[in-house]
């Protein structure tokens, strides 16, 4: 019974407090998962902005209590306020993740541009920034990343591109369509080699299945209690992935976060990092199609894998 555990760090207070919070959780229980970085400017302040302008948001802010999560510094980042750098502020935080055993792989140079402007970028800006933010691993870890997860799931075929020459075991740039109960279920779980926009790409994906938790909340009726009854019940088929982020699971959430790592232990589960789902090498991978699609609780599109009449999941 076990879930692979992403966890994205996308802003300066989230890796500063966020991510040595997530590590002694998971240490207690003795628990693994993946840390995802972003390296360079935190512009949150310019997401918040960004957000103001779509309807919803002040009763979902309200709802996930976001701005105690993010608090103000955050919001006005890259906005009234300098952007702060995140994980090549904290070398030492990022080196620590690794020397206890947790997995290790590239968020973003810059989170907030990926999200707003990579549908405008050319493949050569796309390389540029994805670049950047490989170099900034290998000035961090000294070493390779084998492994990626597009900001916000957004992915278009130009970025699986991007990646494809770093020979990378896998990347998780994707999602799987949203269940009728919130779970999606596992149909589509486990590794794949993904075809996008009329291109087959050879670097595996790994699909992430489980909504997150502000996505939850931010919906009608969702409680905290619901969404680890969500996240227990998933585990035991063994192949989901669960994402967190350094700043709400680490942070105003550790608590809550903590309590269902012990739930999810006295079940007799655990947490594994994400390449636990990859199957031995050389066993061949099904093939899988992306498009860009919506998520219930999540504003824009993100790249989602194609959900076939088998699954039976509901877009
Ligand atoms: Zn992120």
């Amino acid at each position: 019974m076990k879930l692979a555990l992403r966890i994205d760090v996308d802003t300066h207070d989230g890796m500063r407090d966020g991510v040595p919070e997530i590590r002694r959780i998971l240490d207690r229980h003795g628990f693994v998962g993946t840390f995802f970085f972003s390296f360079g400017p935190d512009r949150s302040g310019l997401a918040v902005l960004r957000a103001f302008t779509k309807p919803g948001f002040v009763s979902k802010m309200m709802r996930t209590k976001a701005t105690s999560m993010y608090g103000v510094r955050t919001a006005l980042s890259g906005t009234l306020l300098p952007s702060r750098p995140i994980a090549v502020k904290f070398p030492q935080i990022a080196r620590e993740c690794t020397s206890a055993g947790h997995e290790v792989g590239v968020h973003a140079w810059d989170h907030v541009a990926w999200q707003d402007r990579l549908h405008g970028w050319s493949l050569e800006k796309t390389v540029q920034q994805f670049d950047r933010a490989v170099s900034a691993f290998e000035e961090v870890f000294r070493c390779k990343p084998h492994c990626s997860a597009a900001p916000a799931w957004y992915a278009l075929p130009h970025s699986l591109e991007a990646q494809e020459r770093h020979g990378l075991r896998y990347s998780t740039d994707c999602r799987l369509p949203f269940g009728a109960d919130g779970d999606p279920g596992n149909e589509l779980e486990g590794a794949f080699l993904p075809e996008y926009g009329g291109k087959a790409f050879k670097t595996p994906q790994i699909a992430a299945g489980l909504p997150t938790l502000d996505e939850l909340l931010g919906r009608d009726g969702w409680t905290l209690e619901r969404v680890a009854d969500v996240w227990l019940s998933a585990a035991g088929r063994d192949t989901a992935v669960l994402t967190i982020h350094a700043e709400a699971e680490g942070r105003i959430y550790a608590p809550w976060f903590d309590g269902f790592c012990k739930s999810l232990k006295a079940l007799g589960g655990r947490l594994t990092s994400m390449d636990a789902l990859l199957p031995p090498a050389g066993t061949p991978l099904p093939r899988r199609r992306l498009e860009l699609a919506e998520v219930p609780g999540r504003a824009g599109k993100v790249c989602c894998v194609v959900a076939t009449r088998a699954t039976g999941c509901v877009l």
